[in-house]
């Protein structure tokens, strides 16, 4: 099914969808006369975008089910409770993020001289979501760009269709319709909002839709924030508690089916370390899934059927340790494990962004440092370790867009924690007070008075 043949698009006064010129006029209109730049209009918004996510938990919960098989308690908690404790968390700091702040020029231009900055919003936004997460990833930025006193233009992802439909639906009833719009669509109708002139645009999803993004972007020089993918590493040290690593691992790296832009992608470790890992991740599968992943209601499905075929030919790779059984007609794939596997080998060649787990084996923290820098710098990079120096040497030494020891994932649920990639892994950086940062422009101010 495909969302774009039946839109629930932004429409003008008469009902007919709008064409996108037209929409980003009338939300840029509505910018020029200031609606959105009082804190009690973004108050208002947040609040509202609160109460859509509150009041309608269930139907997104519902759609997200159909879109992605996903797990009901996965739904509240990754995406709608996500939500909106991001927007609690900015409700109860946004005044302090928006505050001016001066600077002493005293020295330079005399005592009744003042400067300073002031954070301005940037004008009319365009944020493009994955299908992933396809609320969460779509609605906090959204809600940074409101919080930043911006107009938005909403584009879910068309290949979850339930959830842009269900947020078509509810967002104009919650939000102000002339400030906020939701365009829903494929590549065509992307592309011709993309022609268009935005204040900033904000992307997640992967690197080739990133570069398209970009360049229709450099037209106009708007700055974009790109949220892009890759293949995250996990370190594994030697002499770690290897049943309850894997159990972390398996938790972050089979949620949501493992179409999770930070999930573990692949494991590094030695080969003593790989062989007890190795049993402890079929355990750790076992525990949170039960004999049987199929049967088991917390476990979710592949989006679709391309993604089906291209992840089911990845299961060829290395040495099955555990999982392995696919069902095309449910896109079903179980959590898999290889083990032994090769930096050549197809699973290594791409993002894997499904429920497949390669083991690396290398001889120590030196080779594992030297694969890592090897490669693109991932989203994220994960290590367990005992070890002060592993840890400083893994941050020294290594760049990604995030680094968690420990406790994968974790970190994009601390909202002052900024959350993006590097290189190839993104652009740019959200949550909490970054996503401010990201909406807004800090502008200098400098007020020197004429002789009195
Ligand atoms: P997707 O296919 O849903 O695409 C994302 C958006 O791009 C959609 O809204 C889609 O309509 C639009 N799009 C697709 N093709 C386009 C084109 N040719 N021109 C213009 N727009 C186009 O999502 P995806 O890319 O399959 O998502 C998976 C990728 O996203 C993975 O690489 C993953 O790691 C990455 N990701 C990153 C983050 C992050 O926060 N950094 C989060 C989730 C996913």
């Amino acid at each position: 099914m495909n969302a774009s043949a039946t839109p629930t698009n932004a429409s003008g006064s008469d009902g007919t969808p709008e064409d996108p010129a037209a929409l980003v006029t009338r939300l840029r209109a509505t910018f020029r006369t200031g609606r959105t730049r009082p804190l009690d209009w973004r108050v208002r918004q947040l609040t509202r975008l609160r109460d859509l996510l509150t009041e309608h938990r269930e139907d997104i919960a519902d759609a997200l089910h159909t879109d992605l098989g996903k797990p009901r308690a996965e739904a509240y908690r990754s995406e709608v409770d996500f939500t909106v404790r991001e927007i609690d968390h900015t409700l109860d700091h946004l005044e302090e993020w928006l505050s001016p702040q001066s600077v002493d020029v005293s020295g330079v231009f005399g005592e009744r001289a003042s400067a300073g900055t002031q954070v301005d919003p940037l004008g009319v936004v365009l944020v493009i979501a994955p299908w992933n997460y396809p609320a969460q990833l779509l609605l906090v930025p959204v809600a940074g760009a409101l919080a930043a006193g911006n107009a938005v233009v909403v584009k879910p992802s068309e290949m979850a269709p339930a959830t842009s439909a269900v947020i078509a639906r509810l967002l104009p009833r919650y939000l102000d319709t002339d400030a906020v719009a939701v365009v829903e669509g494929g590549v065509p109708e992307t592309t011709a909002l993309l022609a268009q002139r935005f204040d900033h645009i904000f992307y997640t999803g992967n690197g080739a839709v990133g570069r398209i993004v970009m360049r229709a972007a450099a037209e106009h020089l708007t700055p974009v924030t790109l949220e892009l993918g890759g293949k995250s590493p996990a370190f594994v040290d030697t002499g770690v508690d290897v049943a309850e690593v894997a159990k972390r691992l398996a938790r972050a790296k089979f949620a949501n089916a493992g179409q999770t832009c930070v999930a573990p992608d692949y494991v590094l470790t030695t080969p003593a370390t790989a062989r007890a890992l190795e049993a402890a991740l079929a355990e750790a599968i076992t525990e949170q899934y039960g004999a049987d992943p199929a049967a088991s209601d917390a476990y979710g499905r592949i989006v679709n059927e391309r993604h089906f075929d291209r992840l089911s030919g990845l299961l060829g790779s290395g040495r099955l340790v555990t999982g392995g059984q696919t069902d095309r007609a449910t896109k079903y794939i179980a959590p898999t494990v290889l083990g032994g596997v090769k930096a050549d080998e197809p699973v290594m060649r791409e993002e894997i962004f499904g429920p497949v787990l390669p083991i690396v084996e290398v001889e120590g923290l030196d080779e594992a440092i030297e694969f890592i820098n090897d490669r693109d710098k991932p989203l994220a990079l994960y290590a367990f370790t005992d070890a002060d120096v592993t840890r400083e040497r893994l941050a020294a030494e290594t760049s990604s867009g995030g680094l968690g020891f420990g406790l994968p994932m974790a970190h994009l649920s601390v909202p002052e924690l900024p959350f993006g990639g590097v290189g190839e892994s993104g652009l740019g950086a959200y949550h909490g007070p970054h996503s401010i940062a990201t909406f807004s422009h800090r502008k200098a101010r400098l007020d020197v008075p004429l002789p009195a």
